[in-house]
């Protein structure tokens, strides 16, 4: 699919793990497993004296691992093309950036699979 975007500093990579707390459709995201856990029980602890929720009883809060995000890969650039100006001769043929001028890169979303660090030995 092709499409424009800003480009995203923010290091995803970073991010690991996503907890759920379904009675309020409540996500959050974290660094660790340790954190993810942490706020589910503080969760709870709030909840615990006035009575869990049901999804909670029943299994539908969930900490899980992220194993695979988006990114966008860049496929061309305006910069490549050239662009008319006063200069040109009339007839001029040199190529033209084919899409909208607002856009300065051109490419496809990929999902792109992480591999957890620890596991391969070359973590930081
Ligand atoms: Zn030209």
């Amino acid at each position: 699919m092709k499409g424009k975007t800003k480009m995203n500093k923010i290091d995803l990579c970073l991010l690991k793990y996503i907890a759920c707390y379904a009675a309020d459709n409540m996500y959050e995201e974290f660094n660790t497993y340790d954190e993810a856990e942490k706020w589910l029980q503080e969760l709870y602890d709030t909840d615990g004296p006035e009575g869990f929720a049901e999804e909670t009883v029943n299994g539908r809060d969930y900490i899980a691992a992220v194993v695979s995000r988006s990114r966008f890969v860049v496929q061309d650039k305006k910069e490549n093309y050239h662009e008319h100006t006063d200069a040109c001769p009339e007839d001029c043929d040199e190529e033209e950036w084919p899409y909208s001028d607002s856009m300065d890169l051109v490419g496809q979303i990929e999902l792109q699979m992480i591999v957890d660090q620890k596991e391969t030995g070359d973590g930081k």
